[in-house]
């Protein structure tokens, strides 16, 4: 077993094509429901939110899906990203296992969400789309977007989750540097955020709201059209860069991974390293155990219902099939932004029903303790979300250690907490509560889910 660190790779190495699981999944997906007649949607129902490109890819069977060279022109900016050998970790932890991580930090918006905002600005810079509008939780899809379209010369529009914008001015200051214009959600600019701000003036916000104004602005302007940082079919399509590159290394390592792990807000970057390992796993058996990561106060794969629902609080989207806590759910306001989403990409909800990976959820303060450990051994301070990630590789590392088995782990190391410190700063002050959600909440939002006939 070589003691090497780091296995990177040149960027002769960036995939070509990206990897769809729907070829290789034993059940298709359920289908995608119009609001209004409850019957499947088809693409021109879409095409008003999406370019026909990223449209036909959300609904491929295709298993293997060309990446344009313009995109992998700008992927060399930052890809292959490396995956390191947690030697460090490993040390303090005292376990017999092995730690890799895939760290997608590294990228200009030093996160995993770049490798899908470049391919979407390019599809509708292709087909002539001028402004893009989209939402944000913590910031960092909505500073990927506005580093992607200021590339492709598009203007970018982003409502921000209020919490957040008040929370992370950094993170806005960086999109606007990127070229974006930033809003807080809910705002006064859309019907769905002045509705909002009628019956609750107070809203933090939440990711279902931002989606709601975001989408309304798409579908009321002929020139603008919406994006996506996650939960779609062709979002999680484009992160599997992570997973194809990850299986190179695993094998420069000499090491297959027993067990997958990533954090899951709308289930991008997990699906992004587990869904070409599951892939490996369907076509040749090779076995592999996936564990997606998700906050105790927003647990949608732990604790939502399997059911038809709407991707946002107005209600304006097509109904999706997906683990859901209800579009009316607004999780406490807690740090991991970019996982407080209501629903679970209907993907990664399929491959859970069909019992290809399994879920798991963590509290705050036991992730932000991991992220602590992490930073002092491996040197890389994790975003908050991805420290779901990292507290569970290490308590499967410590379960390793336990039963004595030489366990190799690898997990999604799915972005930097730059951006993040004050989150550290009020964890260390001990102000971080490990708050659950509310129950009522839950049980009044799970009643007003969609009644639909195709169940
Ligand atoms: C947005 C984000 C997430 C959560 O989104 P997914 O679509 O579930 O990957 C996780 N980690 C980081 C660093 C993020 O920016």
């Amino acid at each position: 077993m070589s003691e090497q660190n780091k296995y990177m790779m040149g960027e002769d190495r960036i995939p070509k094509s990206w990897y769809n699981i729907t070829a290789d999944l034993p059940a298709p997906p359920p289908p995608v429901l119009h609001p209004g007649h409850g019957g499947p949607i088809g693409p021109d129902d879409l095409a008003p939110l999406f370019p026909m490109a990223l449209i036909g890819q959300e609904v491929s069977t295709e298993r293997h899906i060309e990446i344009p060279q313009p995109v992998r022109d700008i992927y060399k900016m930052w890809r292959p990203t490396p995956l390191y050998r947690a030697h460090g970790l490993e040390k303090a932890l005292g376990t017999t296992a092995r730690i890799f991580y895939k760290y997608e930090g590294v990228s200009p918006a030093g996160s995993h969400k770049p490798n899908t905002a470049v391919a979407q600005a390019f599809y509708n810079k292709q087909e002539g789309v001028t402004k893009l509008s989209t939402e944000t939780g913590a910031g960092q899809w909505g500073s990927s977007l506005a580093f992607a379209g200021g590339l492709f010369g598009l203007e970018v529009k982003i409502y921000m989750v209020k919490v957040s914008y008040q929370q992370k001015p950094y993170r806005r200051a960086l999109m606007e540097t990127y070229g974006a214009k930033c809003i807080a959600s809910p705002s006064t600019e859309t019907d769905s955020g002045r509705a909002i701000l009628a019956a609750h003036p107070d809203s933090p916000g939440s990711l279902g709201i931002a989606i709601s104004e975001a989408v309304e602005v798409a579908a009321k302007n002929p020139d603008t059209k919406y994006a996506l940082g996650s939960v779609l079919n062709h979002v999680l399509l484009h992160q599997t860069v992570v997973g194809i590159e990850a299986i190179e290394q695993m094998e420069m390592a000499d090491a297959y991974p027993d067990v997958v792990i990533g954090c899951a807000g709308g289930g991008s970057n997990f699906a992004g390293i587990a869904f070409p390992f599951i892939g490996k796993k369907l076509r040749d058996g090779k076995d592999v155990r996936v564990l997606a990561v998700e906050p105790a106060a927003c647990p949608s794969l732990t604790r939502g219902v399997y059911a038809f629902d709407f991707g946002d609080t107005g209600h304006l989207t097509p109904l999706v099939k997906m683990h859901t806590l209800g579009s009316e759910f607004i999780p406490p306001g807690f740090h991991a932004g970019g996982l407080r989403y209501h629903g679970m990409s209907p993907l990664v909800s399929h491959c859970k029903e069909l019992g290809l990976i399994e879920a798991r959820a963590y509290h705050q303060n036991p992730c932000f303790e991991a992220g602590v450990l992490f930073a002092r051994t491996e040197g890389i301070v994790p975003a908050p979300e991805s420290n779901h990630a990292v507290r569970a590789a290490i308590d499967e590392a410590l379960k390793a250690k336990q039963e004595g088995k030489a366990t190799n782990i690898l997990f999604c190391l799915s972005g930097h907490g730059h951006f993040d410190m004050q989150a550290y700063t009020d964890y260390f002050a001990g102000k971080l509560v490990d708050q659950d959600y509310d129950p009522k909440e839950l049980e009044a939002s799970l009643a007003h889910l969609p009644k639909v006939a195709a169940e």
